[in-house]
């Protein structure tokens, strides 16, 4: 979960490497995770190769108005990745050289890169030491008159606390962008007797999300902003297509001779009515995804309980994560790597606890705080979560032998590990 890069989908799913004399006779390999995609996407896609518009068209127009009725939001606008959504949400917002944008290391580097992107410093706040999320009280201490947003995760899926984080930043009149990369279908309450909504809504000024295939739903790569601003959603659609002022499909579609302008700096974020056809067939299969996640959650909660010292992810009373990773925390005393180590040589993938952007050698020499300094003592909890952290398979279709096989491999690898099991 510490790499996006496309390959990690097939490198997990790729058979381990077992010696003849292994104590583990060779069962089907279990990846970290694995998109479902099947005929519908690929008729999906054909249908939109016959009709000679593979670009932005009407298949990301589509895909938009059904995502946005989906999250509950005023405005969706797709864009390439949730890098390039973050990247334009800075921008809409004006953040550039010389502010601050407090945020959290403990996230997947995008969150933090993006902030780099505008030359504006990230300013590093701990999170919570269970489930990984930012600590409010945190941000209020790291608000300074240079502050200019706050892009707060939503991570792994599990709903950061929304009502105390815009408290803060509406009474200091600092927006709040979501980084909702891993939050498609997650919901919150806003308040003791309010009702659940979806992440996306959005609360915050923008929330940004992900349809990597690691992410609950996929494009290949894609990403999507929703907004209840129309002015910002404006400023959006113009951004992720060069700054132009009038796209190429109105050029295409006009009778009369029209001209665009650039009026700012653009980029080319576009998604292609590609990857739109089978996002719209993905987001049909959603809620089914989203509901069959969370009762294997309920399941490795039974089966993992009873396991000494070992620490499983909680859910706020407000929250209802997609469960698009299922972490747990290896007791003091375990070596992380040996335990991943057992669970491969079983034929289980799993993954380290989300990393922290400010260890990275890109990180070393550049402009960053915490609030106290360049320290990464600032940092430990979500340190402690990279390190002792691992995420276990969890995808569309397995089945209760393969939860049951985990939990029996959970406990085996943790007394070769060192910790109690
Ligand atoms: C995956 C992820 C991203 C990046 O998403 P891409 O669509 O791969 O660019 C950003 N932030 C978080 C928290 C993520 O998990």
């Amino acid at each position: 979960m510490d790499d996006a890069s496309g390959r990690r989908g097939l490198e997990s799913a790729m058979p381990p490497m077992m010696s003849d004399s292994s104590p583990h006779p060779a069962a089907t390999p279990l990846p970290i995770a694995r998109p479902l995609i099947g005929e519908e996407e690929a008729r999906a896609v054909a249908r939109v190769l016959k009709t000679g518009w593979v670009t932005q068209g009407p298949e990301v127009e589509a895909f938009e108005r059904e995502f946005a009725v989906y999250v509950g939001a005023p405005h969706a606008c797709a864009v390439s990745s949730c890098t390039a959504a973050l990247h334009l949400a800075l921008v809409a917002l004006e953040v550039g050289a010389g502010d601050e944008v407090i945020t959290v290391s403990h996230s997947f580097i995008a969150t933090a890169n993006a902030v780099r992107y505008v030359h504006a410093v990230p300013v590093f706040v701990d999170v919570d030491p269970v489930n990984g999320n930012i600590l409010p009280d945190q941000i209020a201490a790291a608000i300074t008159p240079r502050t200019r947003a706050i892009l707060a995760v939503h991570q792994l899926g599990m709903p950061c606390d929304l009502p105390a984080i815009l408290a803060i930043a509406d009474s200091r009149g600092v927006p709040v962008i979501e980084d909702a990369a891993c939050a498609l279908g997650s919901e919150i309450r806003m308040g003791p007797d309010a009702p659940w909504e979806r992440i996306g809504r959005p609360r915050g000024r923008i929330a940004c999300f992900s349809f990597h295939p690691r992410k609950i739903l996929t494009t290949g790569d894609g990403g999507m902003l929703t907004t209840a601003d129309a002015e910002i959603h404006r400023r959006l659609r113009l951004l992720r297509q060069h700054g132009m002022s009038v796209s190429d499909r109105v050029r295409h579609a006009a009778t009369t001779v029209e001209d665009e302008s650039y009026e700012f700096l653009g980029f080319n974020y576009r998604m292609t009515d590609i990857q739109a056809a089978i996002g719209r067939v993905q987001l049909s299969r959603l809620p089914a995804l989203v509901q069959e996640r969370r009762a294997r959650a309920d399941e490795f909660r039974r089966l993992l309980s009873p396991i000494n010292g070992l620490g499983l992810p909680g859910e706020p009373r407000w929250a209802r994560s997609n469960w698009q990773t299922w972490f747990v925390r290896l007791p003091d005393g375990a070596d992380q790597k040996r335990f991943r180590q057992a669970m491969l040589d079983r034929g289980i993938a799993t993954r380290r606890g989300v990393m922290c952007a400010h260890r990275e050698p890109a990180y070393a020499e550049a402009e960053w705080r915490t609030i106290s300094g360049k320290a990464s003592a600032a940092l430990r909890n979500g340190e402690s979560i990279q390190d002792c952290g691992v995420a276990l398979p969890l995808f569309p279709g397995m089945s209760d032998v393969d939860q049951s096989r985990i939990a029996d491999a959970v406990r085996e690898c943790l007394v070769i590990a060192g910790g109690e099991g």
